[in-house]
């Protein structure tokens, strides 16, 4: 397992094996046979902690809450004084507030006024809240049917001192934040970030600013992949466009693997260009070129080139989405130090559209997940599903997985839909 190359070359004398027909769910498990996580950490301001990964265990110093207090506004009682069966007055010897505690002690017969938050003075046991007292001057008449220890929020109930309150592995959300500084703790060890450097490949594309001439296209990819890479917390490195030159892309690929984790491409995988690109990574490393059974996004690219791990995908703009949510995400998350990496929502609703698909490959068609008036939630197709429709993807918030056996599917189906929220 720790020699990737030889990893590699062995996969190809594995019975299952064929990298002209890769199913989504084998070249995953592929993947994941080579990824060692990040383990260089630092130490970072709560606030700027936020979608860091946690590098080691957030161990409460204190007891949260840190007293025992009141959950309502009303009367810190003793319990034992009140009546089973009838009214009972007690004197109100002072209060209790957020902040202000009381005191002195409630002896029998007393209570004391507290507001939530308040500390239960020494001797209560019980709140009753406000409503339920009919107070007079520094008397109340508390009626019966109260239990023992009620409206108390107890000292260490959310949280025991000593007890791990956050678990390394995760990207922290504001209420993981939130929950630090609860604790009082204003620096949390998180992983180093991800270096990812990614460039473009194709003679016909150009950068925003020059004049398109005939045959050439705006290069879009890289401007997904900037987005979809720094959603997931990476450092990036915009390499720009690459011609379709071997001497060119020997140094791109050279620099690229020099100066980060994980080096991104697209174009140049599809039948033609990858073989001479697959000749260069021959060259420079150790590199397998896929197949996958899967729409779009066939050909996939994966390897390492020196230590940094290499995602050659498609060029078509949609199917660079789709191959980097469906595979680079949990690559970048897993060697990000997330864990256990967490799956992208999915679940089963009905398809008001009908869909064309051929047996034997996984599409990931692009839909709109939306409520009817009924309250129900459906999906729909985005219209053309062609790879270069990048607008397909714009106007989507969800794919139609379509499982390899699938055929055509009919209006009124369930079908699984992934959303896209938090990366795409
Ligand atoms: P390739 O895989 O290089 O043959 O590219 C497949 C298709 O995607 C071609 O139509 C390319 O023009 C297009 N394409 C490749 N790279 C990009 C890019 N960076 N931005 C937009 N379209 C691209
Ligand atoms: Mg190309």
């Amino acid at each position: 397992m720790n020699d990737p190359a030889q990893n590699l070359r062995a996969l190809s004398c594995a019975d299952d094996y064929d990298p002209n027909s890769m199913p989504v769910a084998k070249a995953r498990e592929v993947i994941a046979r080579f990824l060692a996580p990040v383990t260089a950490s630092e130490r970072v301001n709560v606030r700027a902690a936020l979608g860091r990964v946690l590098a080691e265990d957030v161990v409460s110093p204190l007891n949260v809450p840190a007293h025992d207090n009141s959950a309502m506004d009303g009367y810190a009682v003793r319990h034992a004084d009140l009546k089973p069966d009838g009214e009972t007055s007690l004197r109100n010897i002072g209060s209790s507030f957020a902040g202000v505690p009381f005191k002195g002690a409630v002896g029998a017969g007393q209570c004391v006024r507290i507001m939530t938050g308040g500390v239960v003075p020494q001797g209560a046991d019980t709140i009753v809240m406000q409503e339920h007292v009919k107070a007079e001057g520094d008397s109340i008449t508390v009626g019966k049917g109260h239990k023992k220890g009620q409206n108390l929020r107890r000292a260490g109930e959310d949280l025991a001192s000593g007890q791990v309150a956050l678990k390394r592995g995760i990207a922290l959300r504001p209420a993981d934040t939130g929950l630090v500084s609860s604790l009082g703790i204003g620096e949390v060890a998180v992983y180093r970030r991800l270096r990812v450097a990614f460039f473009s490949t194709g003679d016909e594309l150009v950068s925003i600013g020059s004049q398109l001439k005939e045959g050439q296209i705006y290069d879009s990819n890289r401007y997904t992949l900037h987005g979809m890479l720094t959603r997931l917390g990476c450092e990036v490195l915009d390499m720009g466009v690459v011609r379709d030159d071997p001497q060119l892309l020997e140094r791109a690929f050279r620099d690229a693997a020099a100066a980060a984790d994980v080096v991104i491409t697209s174009g140049g995988v599809s039948v033609g260009e990858a073989d001479f690109v697959k000749a260069l990574l021959d060259k420079l490393g150790e590199v397998v070129f896929w197949k996958i059974a899967m729409k779009p996004g066939r050909p996939l690219a994966y390897g390492k080139i020196g230590s940094a791990h290499f995602f050659g995908l498609p060029g078509n703009p949609v199917s660079v989405m789709v191959t980097f949510y469906q595979f680079v995400r949990d690559a970048l998350l897993k060697l990000s130090g997330i864990d256990p990496v967490p799956a992208p929502p999915s679940f089963m609703v009905p398809c008001t559209s009908a869909l064309k698909k051929a047996p034997g490959r996984t599409e990931f068609q692009r839909g709109i997940l939306s409520r009817d008036a009924s309250g129900g939630w459906s999906v729909r197709v985005t219209g053309e599903q062609g790879s270069g429709i990048l607008r397909s993807m714009s106007e989507a918030n969800c794919f139609i997985i379509l499982p390899d056996a699938q055929g055509n599917v009919a209006p009124g189906t369930l079908v699984e839909v992934q959303v896209m929220e938090g990366v795409v």
